[in-house]
């Protein structure tokens, strides 16, 4: 983490939290934050509900001024039309949704997505003025192949196409083996793989856009182990899955500098 850019502590809910435990879950968060007299501000903090939580979630947020930030974890390449079951980024942005996860691993396994429809999700979340977070990742099997950097960095060139130098971008390196396998990469082995990351966005935006954007790492992270991370000079946040349903553990990664 390097002054100058704000810490990012994101909670990928992934299909967790019916929208009336997403209430409850939200205020525990807020509250549990309060009471550790958590400096709003110092650390920005962003849930990433299922669709169909976000539109209470968004309420709640406004109408008790919780200071969390808004996302989805995926969205259409179209933004409206005959295209059952999708949801696009214009519908996000009048939620007031300021972030959309695009290329979770999840998401290229399961729906095969590839680095070409990432990057058309990429277009389509700037479109509507969402900051993408943009995730990539080895598997074990590409890191003993092509080793740890090869993967990522082409899966970040191909979503960057396009991207112009101004955009609000974050990235998010998550290596396929550490997400909820409790196998977490160690701080050196993120910071390598986010330094290089750093140097696509360097590549393709430009300097400033380098030394603006977040780089955060996912897989495996919990309180005992955020701080390490941390540490490193080009991790500036951390994308949190199964931590981030527990209230007093995502509590603490939030709070990892205490
Ligand atoms: P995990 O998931 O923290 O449960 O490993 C991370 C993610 O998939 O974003």
């Amino acid at each position: 983490m390097v002054v100058g850019r704000v810490p990012l502590i994101a909670g990928n809910w992934k299909m967790n939290l019916d929208h009336l435990q997403a209430v409850a879950f939200v205020q525990k968060l807020h509250w549990a934050l309060k009471d550790a007299k958590h400096e709003v501000g110092s650390v920005e903090v962003a849930v990433f509900p299922p669709f169909t939580d976000i539109r209470t979630v968004q309420t709640l947020i406004d109408a008790d001024k919780i200071a969390f930030s808004l996302g989805a974890q995926d969205l259409s390449t179209h933004d409206a039309g005959a295209y059952t079951g999708e949801i696009s980024g214009a519908f996000l942005s009048k939620l007031n949704c300021g972030y959309v996860i695009i290329g979770h691993s999840e998401r290229r396994e399961y729906h095969d997505e590839t680095d070409e429809v990432v990057a058309a999700k990429v277009q389509a979340a700037l479109r509507h003025e969402l900051v993408p977070v943009i995730c990539v990742g080895e598997t074990l099997e590409q890191r003993e192949e092509s080793g740890p950097t090869a993967v990522s960095v082409g899966q970040l060139e191909v979503a960057l196409e396009g991207v112009p130098s101004g955009a609000d971008i974050v990235v998010a390196y998550e290596p396929v083996w550490a997400i909820g396998t409790g196998q977490v990469a160690s701080p050196e082995q993120a910071q390598e793989v986010c330094a290089a990351l750093r140097t696509v966005i360097a590549e393709k935006l430009g300097q400033d856009a380098a030394d603006r954007t977040r780089v955060l790492y996912g897989g495996s992270v919990k309180s005992g182990n955020v701080a390490s991370f941390m540490r490193e000079p080009d991790v500036d946040g951390a994308l949190v899955g199964g931590a981030s349903l527990v209230v007093d553990e995502f509590a603490a990664i939030i709070r990892y500098q205490k």
